[in-house]
């Protein structure tokens, strides 16, 4: 008898069952990408409502009689009086190494036509950031390969460094520079079969721009050979604001996944202010009270939330990163509007990009005065620290003394000097987007200005001398330049030899 109870009760324990609790409601109404649902009991914030059709909604004010939830995806089918049910489950969207190379939209589906997207694995779209304790510090550079930046605006694993500026004014043009620049890292490490090297993958996320500028980048990324170590989140212009809001956290899911795993990921945010658009636009359909510039009071939390999420991991917590660069659009360089100080607080420091220096052929066009990165320079190659560290001194006293000399009073002797290398530095800064450099080349560059084998070449020469330069390094220097690239401080016989090879160099540039 005992027997057949005890029977009884381990068969009882080991059924499983699949039953879920759910609720089923209706929709009393539709309109502008907002469903309002009652008979939802127990809808979680933030949790996914199956509509008819399969298309998703996310519940995001939970009232008393209803539930409103903003609408995923084509939403042309979802009408009044149909029904809706709760699935239990927060948003998540796919991640893993299956996502590398693909276009998927704020969901993760595919949008690039080849087929289903390859992952065994999901992340919530909206997870709390990881505290101080599994967080380190700052101390691994995250090379952009480009010069101003790498030297005077340095970016470290874990970073958030916001890209702001005017339109047009190269901000895109900045962060797939960053991005491009570690698929060329990527290969050459790879390559090296140093066990050593962290790769770093990267995410785009693309919120509010036009369909033909998305597929654009998405062309550069695939000729740079990018693409294959990028995830591209899309959310177009033309999609529903739902899509745009959720889209930089569906990304930053993804990225998640790579620093939890051990590895290093850069995400790029372009743009957060399209975002705070969308998010007030939804705010405002679900009647949300609005402040300032009418965005909702918790605008704010829009953004910290995601930024927060980017961390550099600690080695119990695997040692991974995600480096962050969110990108806001300023009006006529207004950096004090709402969302401009917003995430400029939010941020590590940020790379100020300015209309008049693009327009005078000065790409990229930072305004180094104003351009910081407050953690940064813990991370900075120790190489390149040694030839950049007084440059952005240099370069603000340039500043300073050449809107005096505009005037053309008689300059004293120093006065010239610090004008004529200013001048010098600001065309030896220049630099097309797409071709980002080498550290080591970085370096030997910076090395030759800081030991004045560029003062004696007139400023309109600058830029073939550099190009002349970089050639004849490449050509000749291999070696040294392979030296430099272990990226350790320079001693007395390295910066001797790059000494020696600038001189000869200059020798046959002359
Ligand atoms: P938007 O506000 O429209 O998003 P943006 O600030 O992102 O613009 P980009 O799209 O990056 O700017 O660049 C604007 C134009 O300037 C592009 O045609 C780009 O090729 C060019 N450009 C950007 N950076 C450089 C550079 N360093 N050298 C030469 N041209 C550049
Ligand atoms: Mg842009």
């Amino acid at each position: 008898m005992n027997e057949i109870l005890k029977e009884i009760e381990s068969r009882i324990e080991r059924i499983e069952s699949d039953f879920k609790k759910s609720s089923v409601g209706k929709i009393i109404s539709v309109a502008d990408g907002v469903a309002r649902v009652s008979g939802l009991r127990g809808a979680m914030y933030n949790e996914m409502i199956a509509f008819e059709g399969g298309v998703y909604g996310l519940a995001l004010n939970l009232g008393e009689d209803d539930v409103a939830c903003v609408l995923m995806g084509d939403v042309s089918g979802i009408k009044e009086g149909q029904g809706a049910s709760t699935t239990g489950k927060l948003l998540s969207v796919p991640v893993g190494m299956g996502l590398l190379g693909r276009v998927v939209d704020a969901l993760g589906n595919p949008l690039d036509g080849r087929g289903a997207v390859d992952f065994s694995e999901t992340y919530p779209v909206e997870k709390i950031a990881p505290g101080i304790l599994p967080r380190k510090s700052v101390d691994q550079p995250l090379q952009t390969g480009i010069l101003a930046v790498d030297a005077m605006i340095p970016i470290g694993r874990g970073q958030r460094e916001l890209i702001i500026g005017d339109r047009g004014t190269g901000k895109t043009s900045v962060a797939l520079d960053a991005i491009i620049n570690q698929a060329r890292l990527n290969e050459e490490g790879i390559k090296s079969g140093n066990p050593d090297f962290r790769p770093v993958y990267s995410i785009y996320v693309a919120i509010g721009q036009k369909n033909s500028k998305i597929a654009r980048i998405i062309q550069l990324l695939e000729e740079k050979n990018a693409l294959k170590y990028t995830i591209v989140v899309a959310a177009s212009a033309a999609e529903n604001a739902s899509n745009l809001y959720i889209a930089p956290y569906a990304g930053c899911a993804m990225g998640e996944w790579f620093m939890e795993h051990g590895m290093d990921a850069l995400i790029v945010y372009d743009d957060l202010s399209k975002h705070a658009a969308a998010y007030r636009q939804i705010s405002l359909i679900l009647k949300r009270p609005s402040g300032r510039e009418a965005y909702p009071g918790d605008v704010f939390y829009l953004h910290s939330r995601l930024l927060e999420r980017a961390a550099r991991l600690n080695s119990e917590n695997g040692g991974g990163s995600l480096t962050a660069l969110p990108i806001i659009e300023t009006q006529a360089g207004d950096i004090s509007a709402y969302i401009p100080t917003n995430v400029i607080s939010i941020t590590d420091g940020q790379i100020f990009l300015e209309t008049d220096l693009f327009n005078q052929g000065l790409r990229p066009a930072i305004a180094v005065g104003v351009s910081v990165s407050r953690v940064g320079s813990a991370a900075q190659i120790k190489a390149l620290k040694q030839v950049s560290s007084t440059l952005k001194g240099e370069y603000s006293q340039y500043k300073e003394l050449a809107a005096f000399a505009q005037f053309g009073s008689d300059l004293d002797s120093r006065t010239k000097q610090i004008i004529g290398r200013g001048d010098r530095l600001v065309e030896i800064l220049k630099q097309n987007n797409n071709t980002p450099l080498s550290s080591s080349m970085e370096i030997a560059i910076l090395f030759a200005f800081q030991n004045n084998f560029f003062d004696d070449i007139a400023v309109k020469k600058i830029l073939g001398a550099v190009k002349s330069f970089k050639d004849y390094f490449e050509a000749r220097f291999g070696g040294l330049l392979s030296e430099v690239a272990s990226g350790s401080k320079m001693g007395d016989e390295l910066k001797e030899k790059l000494s020696e090879a600038c001189a000869e160099w200059k020798k046959s540039f002359n």
